[in-house]
């Protein structure tokens, strides 16, 4: 399926852009360090300078992007349908979720002359897990 979207986004479908895609998704959003421990251990070889620069060219043909968290923490993942993200203070896991961004959309205010084209909300809570602690 990968080497699809890489193909059709004029990428070649390299052993190392497949082995990035399949790890971002197995982790849902991951940070680029737990990424690098996870493909430094398929690819001894791969520097991370050569991850870096895989994930901007993934980034900028948009097959994946970043979730920011807390305006600090930077996760990717992989690009699916349009949700948005619950994280939880606590552990820090991040979950998808659906949400209507079209209220906030139309009852927000803008500076004069502005407009907006994308809406990302990010829910800050505390997970079933850590609730029951
Ligand atoms: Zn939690
Ligand atoms: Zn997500």
């Amino acid at each position: 399926m990968y080497q699809t979207i890489l193909k059709e986004n004029g990428l070649k479908a390299t052993h190392q852009r497949l082995a990035i895609l399949s790890e971002i998704e197995k982790y849902g959003h991951v940070q680029i360090e737990t990424l690098y421990e996870s493909i430094h251990t398929l690819y001894p070889t791969l520097a991370l300078g050569t991850l870096y620069r895989n994930i901007n060219e993934l980034k900028e043909k948009n097959i994946i992007q970043e979730v920011h968290v807390n305006n600090s923490k930077v996760y990717y993942e992989t690009i699916k349908e349009k949700h948005h993200h619950f994280t939880c203070k606590e552990c820090g896991m991040i979950e998808d979720i659906q949400l209507d961004a079209e209220p906030i959309h139309s009852s927000v205010t803008l500076p004069k002359g502005s407009s907006v084209d994308r809406i990302d909300v990010m829910l800050y809570g505390t997970c079933d897990k850590c609730a029951s602690h």
